[in-house]
Order: C-alpha cells, then structure tokens, then sequence
C-alpha cells in the first residue's frame, strides 16, 4: 500500500476481485518532485492472461444482467467518485503533475459523469423496429465479451472511464491496463467498484509497463473488443496484434490540429484560444498546437499572446493559482527539450520559453511559441505532446485550409473567425474529428468522437461507443410460422 496526499492506494493488481501482485515492481515517481510515490506491481503475460480468465468467467452472468441493473451499478460508481473527488484528485495530481484546480473542477466530476451518462444512454439505447414484406427486422445491441482497455497518462482517470462505461454498460467485461506513469487512480477506481457491488471479475486491473503487461494483453484471442488511446507507433503494434485475432478495435490517437485565425475574428477571444493551448503543460491530444494566423493581424496577435502568455503562472500543480505545472516524467520532459532543441537549430525562433524553466528546475517547462518555422520542419509536423505552439502566417482562405490539412494527422481543429459564412465554408472542408468554431474543448459525450488520417480509427460517444462495444444484431421474424 502506498500513502499518497493522505489517501491509500494500492499498488498491486486487481484481477478477479482480488488483489494481487508480482515478482517486479516498478518506481512511480511524481513529476511535482522528483519522489517515489508508490512502488507498482509490474505486471506481464501471467497477469494478463489471469485477468482475461478472470474477465471471461465473469462474463456470461454479468451479460445476462438486465439494462437497469447495470445502470443501476453505474450510477452507483458515480457515487463512488463523486464521494471521493477531492481524494481522487489529488492522488491523479501527485502522480501526472496535471493541475490540482482541473482535477477538482472538471475533470473527476467528468469521471463521474462519464458513468451516468452511459447509464443512462443505454436505457434509451434502441432503433425502431423495420419492415421488410410483412417481416419484422429487430436491431439489438448484444454483450461482446471481454474488453481489453489501454489508457494513456495525461488524463488517466477520465479517459479510462470514457471507455470503461460504456463497456461495462453493454455488458461486457473489462480489463484495464493504465499507463504506467500514472497508474494509481485505477487502482482507487477498483475500490470503487468493489463498493458499488460490482461482481468479482468484471473490472479488472492489470498494473505494468506496455510491452509486457499490455502487448500480450491485447493479443489474448479471448479479447472480443481493444479500447486503445495513447500513441500513434503504439496503435500500430496494438493494430498487429489485433490483426491476427481479427479483434474490433477503436484507436483514439495523437494530433497536430491547427487553429486558425482569420482577420475578421474578435482577437481577444482568439488570443485567449490560443493561450488555453497550453492547457495541461500541452499534453493534451487535441490541442491546437499550430496557429495559423491570417498575415495582417499577426503582428498583433502575436503581441497580445505573448502578454497574456506571460501572464501565466507555472509552478506547483497542487496550488490552486497555477496556471501550468510539470512535464510528466523525465523521459517526456527530454523529449519535448528535444524537439525544441531542434526547431532552434533549424532556425525557428523562440518568441516565448524555448527551454526548460530553470528557476523552477526539475521537469517544468516554460510556455514556448516559435516562429518562423518551415513548413515541413520537425516542429510542424510532429506531435510534441509538451506546452510547445508554432505559428505560421497565411493570406487566403484556400491557404488556410491547405495548410490546416496539410498534414498527417486529423484529430480536431479551431477557428476564430466573425463571419458566419466563412465559418461554415471552412469548417466544411477541414480534415477532422471534432471542429470548434470560436471556442475550444467543448465536450459532449453524445457527440462523436475519435480521429480522422493517423489521429485514429473509429469513433466513440452516444450510440458510436455502444455500436463499438457491442455485438449490433439484426433478427428477422417471420409473419408466418408461428403456432397458435
Ligand atoms: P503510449 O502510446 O506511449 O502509451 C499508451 C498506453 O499504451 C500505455 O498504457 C502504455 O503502457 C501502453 N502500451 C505501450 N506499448 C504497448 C504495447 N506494445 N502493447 C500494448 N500496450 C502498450 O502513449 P502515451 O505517451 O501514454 O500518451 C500520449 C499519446 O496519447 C499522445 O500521442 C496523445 O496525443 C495520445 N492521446 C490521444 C487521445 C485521444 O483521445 N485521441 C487522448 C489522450 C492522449
């Protein structure tokens, strides 16, 4: 058991309804500080395997469960986080660095509502029933078995539960494999469901790192659905594995999504748009990391985001002022020093930051915006994942959406413009999962969501979650042949 922000988490595994851990154990360090918080069991092939039996056994009484009573479970998770929102961010903010103030506003409450929401979706869940000469066609939406979920560590929490609720919901079981960076809430979320009374084996934990715990994860041939958000190289493993089981899969992947600034925007509001890009040290997947800015505003706007960017405070994420806190770990820390090292050497320059920042020390990094950078740079190209922003200049319409789209990604993109007109024009020809016009990360789980090119396969929320995490089933009754 490992003590973190007064809260007690357990470090071992969660399979079966019980606890349990392995020969290895692995350091989980806090970005704020440098400390070992918890030493986690690291998992591999035998767990896996374990949890996926676990998960399978489970699975026939759990599916038989009525739509009510599973709703019924979900809102009594829901009760769990919401009973334990201020224990469940803080112990989600020691261990990814993401800001306390979010944890506690927005994103535990999200946790929470990501349950109820698909509680109470798969209660309306259905389709008409159709004719088709006198028969009668019926559409179900069946169990699919077990689940196999891989989550990513820059909202660990809240994008397990975006997946794991509607798995659960359609009745299905589940094995999480969270990242191993920021491990510890579903450890806590287990916790959760054991109150609720969810049964033995239907939710299930694998601790680990992902080529040990996770590859042989979701190559189980047992495994009937892969929930995977995180990487782009990663997905492509996972896609091979899954390949040779022919297992459905749904990818929610990375972004270089663009925002773009027409002259006619209120620059106010687009200033304050580019400026949230920064938003959880940038280790956010949809954020609008190149600005693409129309030419004869952009002297302006980019003195009005340096000053409003200046303004922001980085430090502790557990203080409540902080406007940004660290990188997640040391190794991603190098690697965004990285990028940035190169875009320097390539000529780009620093408007902002452009280094570590070394009066705080360890892995925060300062909000940085570079310029003149070219087009097929590294830096425009590549997702950085860290609080690292380009702009580029452009002067028509047909411009911006060329260099919008010139890329290979698809996962969001942001407009700011005044015109209705052209709001509509561009957002019709723009490559991407989820388009926001004149605001940014509004959220709505009815809506689709997932990725366009390399930012994913699929798409989740509403009806699309339940069509992935479900066997869709179409009977056709007869008019005829009945007895009586
Ligand atoms: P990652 O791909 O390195 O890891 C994600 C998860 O995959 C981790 O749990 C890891 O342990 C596991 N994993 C690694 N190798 C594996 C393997 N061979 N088999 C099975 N599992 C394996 O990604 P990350 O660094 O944790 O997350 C950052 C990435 O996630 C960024 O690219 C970001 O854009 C993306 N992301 C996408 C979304 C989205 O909704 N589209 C949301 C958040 C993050």
């Amino acid at each position: 058991m490992a003590t973190v922000g007064d809260v007690t988490v357990h470090e071992g595994h969660w399979i079966g309804g019980e606890r349990g851990g392995s020969a290895a154990v692995f350091d989980d360090v806090s970005p704020i500080d440098g400390q070992v918080i918890a030493q986690v069991a690291r998992g591999g092939a035998a767990e896996a395997e374990a949890a996926v039996t676990a998960a399978e056994k489970a699975f026939p009484a759990w599916a038989r469960t009525s739509r009510e009573e599973r709703a019924a479970l979900l809102h009594a998770i829901a009760d769990g986080v919401e009973k334990r929102l201020e224990r469940l961010a803080i112990v989600e903010t020691t261990d990814n660095g993401a800001l306390l103030r979010s944890h506690l506003r927005g994103v535990m409450p999200r946790v929470a509502h990501n349950f109820r929401f698909f509680a109470d979706w798969l209660l309306k869940l259905g389709h008409d029933d159709f004719d088709t000469r006198g028969h009668r066609n019926h559409v179900s939406w069946d169990p699919a078995g077990v689940c196999a979920l891989i989550t990513p560590w820059n909202a660990p929490l809240m994008l397990a539960t975006w997946k794991i609720a509607p798995a659960l919901a359609a009745g299905n079981t589940v094995v999480l494999k969270p990242a191993e960076w920021s491990p510890l809430t579903a450890s806590l979320l287990a916790d959760i469901t054991v109150e609720a009374g969810l049964p033995d084996g239907v939710f299930n934990v694998v601790q680990g790192y992902g080529e040990e715990a996770g590859a042989p994860l979701v190559a189980d041939p047992r495994v009937r659905r892969i929930g995977f958000t995180g990487s782009v190289p990663t997905a492509r493993h996972i896609a091979a594995a899954a390949a040779a089981n022919l297992t459905p899969l749904s990818l929610e992947l990375g972004g270089k999504s663009p925002l773009i600034v027409f002259a006619d925007a209120d620059l106010d509001l687009a200033v304050d748009l580019a400026v949230e890009q920064y938003d959880n040290a940038g280790q956010v997947c949809l954020a609008g990391t190149r600005l693409l800015v129309q030419e004869e505003i952009a002297a302006e706007f980019t003195e009005r985001f340096v000053a409003k960017a200046g303004a922001l405070r980085q430090g502790d994420p557990r203080d409540l002022a902080t406007d940004i806190g660290p990188n997640v770990h040391r190794e991603h820390f190098e690697r965004v020093d990285g990028f940035v090292r190169r875009a320097i050497e390539a000529g780009a320059t620093p408007v902002i930051g452009g280094g570590p920042n070394t009066d705080l020390g360890g892995l925060y990094y300062r909000p940085t915006l570079f310029t003149n950078v070219a087009p097929d740079s590294e830096i425009v190209n590549e997702e950085v994942f860290g609080p690292v922003l380009t702009l580029q200049t452009f002067r028509t319409e047909d411009e911006a959406v060329e260099m919008a789209n010139s890329t290979r990604f698809g996962l969001a993109a942001t407009l700011a413009t005044g015109s209705p007109e052209r709001a509509e024009r561009v957002t019709g020809r723009l490559v991407a999962g989820t388009v926001w016009v004149n605001c940014f990360f509004v959220r709505d789980l009815r809506a689709p969501f997932g990725g366009s090119r390399q930012s994913g396969v699929g798409r989740e929320g509403g009806d699309w979650s339940f069509d992935f995490y479900c066997d869709v089933k179409n009977t056709v009754f007869a008019p005829g042949g009945w007895n009586g």
